[in-house]
């Protein structure tokens, strides 16, 4: 069913299975919609170094160039400009499915187009469906779903048993629900018409090349940090997040792909932190100094957020390994770096 390198049961795409001796794993066809963005980028990096065959499909609403630039000329890279709500016939072995604007801002700039795209999904699966009725292929989707799934949970931490506390009305909700509409269509394909599929549903995740002035809350205090500007709290400021290294998910991804299992799977650092407490981690890592400023918090806004991670932690022995502590000083390089176009050193 699944490529060469999966029927012959070596080489599999498992990046930790054993390979027999003296076999080299057979690179893959892989798809990341999304994939010139923030996580897509860091995921494409990770497949070509394995050897995989990697096609970005990106529409550049959020995304940039210069993210996959380093892959220019790389046969084993292709990168097409392409909006994911027009259908798309793909022959490949996988699809990492990651094209969605994924900051608040983002996706309340045009939240009809934003509710429609998930709907649209459909087109991005039946092109895969119609792929592998024809015998030419059988993929593999993969949906990066996310916490807000969960709203303003009334369980804590949450389990992917948990059905969520969504406003079905709310400024919020072309996102929350158009991802719980993302997550029935994926497993109505997989149930009525056999597509292997996976579900991520990931948290709050930073690192290098996050959109600087996306409004999501780690780029806005580094970079309000590194500008010497005051930290914006929104609300009292005792909302908590979880927050996530970019690393640390793309391997919760790649190991989810390769696995057995279709999840959902939380993929999130059960670290929690309120958004004071993030303040001051800002504050030691770049600038003692940097004053905290209050604004009025945004409409429906989620009380708290951490994950259970026991199910991925069992089926796909994967766990976080980058504390917050450890991981904004990677991002501040890059921050520094894209916003002064230097990297003054000694300065993390
Ligand atoms: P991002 O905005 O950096 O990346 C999204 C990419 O998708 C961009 O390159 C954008 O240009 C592209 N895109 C958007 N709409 C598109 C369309 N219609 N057609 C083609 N391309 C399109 O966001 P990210 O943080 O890298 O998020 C990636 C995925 O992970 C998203 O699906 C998001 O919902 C999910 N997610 C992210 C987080 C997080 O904290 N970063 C948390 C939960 C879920
Ligand atoms: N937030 C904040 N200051 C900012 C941006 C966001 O205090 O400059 C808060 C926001 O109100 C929310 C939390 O940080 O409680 C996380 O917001 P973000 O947009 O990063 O992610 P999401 O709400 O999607 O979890």
């Amino acid at each position: 069913k699944f490529s060469s390198a999966h029927r012959l049961g070596f080489g599999s795409a498992n990046p930790t299975s054993k390979i027999p001796l003296g076999l080299k794993r057979k690179g893959l066809r892989i798809v990341v919609t999304g994939g010139a963005g923030f996580v897509g980028s860091h995921l494409v990096d990770r497949l070509i170094a394995r050897g995989d065959s990697v096609i970005v499909v990106d529409n550049f609403f959020t995304g940039r160039k210069q993210n996959v630039m380093h892959h220019f000329g790389n046969p084993n890279f292709e990168l097409i400009r392409h909006d994911v709500v027009e259908p798309l016939l793909l022959e490949v072995d996988q699809i990492y499915h990651l094209a969605c604007p994924a900051s608040p801002v983002h996706y309340k700039f045009n939240p009809v187009k934003t509710i429609i795209s998930f709907i649209l999904l459909q087109n991005l699966i039946t092109g895969l469906l119609q792929a592998c009725l024809a015998k030419r292929v059988g993929a593999r989707f993969l949906l990066t779903s996310t916490s807000e799934v969960y709203g303003d949970p009334l369980q804590h931490p949450q389990k992917e048993t948990y059905w969520g506390n969504v406003n079905p009305i709310g400024v919020r909700s072309c996102y929350d629900e158009g991802k719980r509409t993302a997550e029935t269509l994926t497993m109505d394909y997989h149930r009525g018409a056999g597509v292997e599929v996976r579900i991520a549903r990931i948290f709050n995740t930073y690192g290098p090349r996050m959109c600087i002035d996306d409004g999501r809350v780690v780029s806005n205090f580094v970079a309000q940090a590194l500008r010497k500007e005051p930290l914006t709290v929104y609300g009292d400021g005792k909302q908590t997040r979880s927050f996530q290294y970019v690393s640390d998910l793309v391997e919760g991804l790649m190991r989810l792909m390769e696995g057995e299992h279709i999840g959902p799977f939380n993929l999130g650092n059960p670290g929690e932190f309120t958004m004071l407490e993030l303040a001051e981690v800002v504050q030691e890592t770049i600038d003692p100094n940097a004053k905290i400023e209050f604004r009025p918090n945004t409409e429906d806004d989620p009380h708290k957020r951490k994950p259970d991670i026991s199910r991925a932690k069992e089926l796909l022995g994967w766990e976080p390994k980058v504390s917050l502590r450890k991981g904004l000083p990677l991002m501040v390089s890059d921050f520094r770096q894209r916003i002064f176009g230097d990297h003054k050193e000694g300065s993390n």
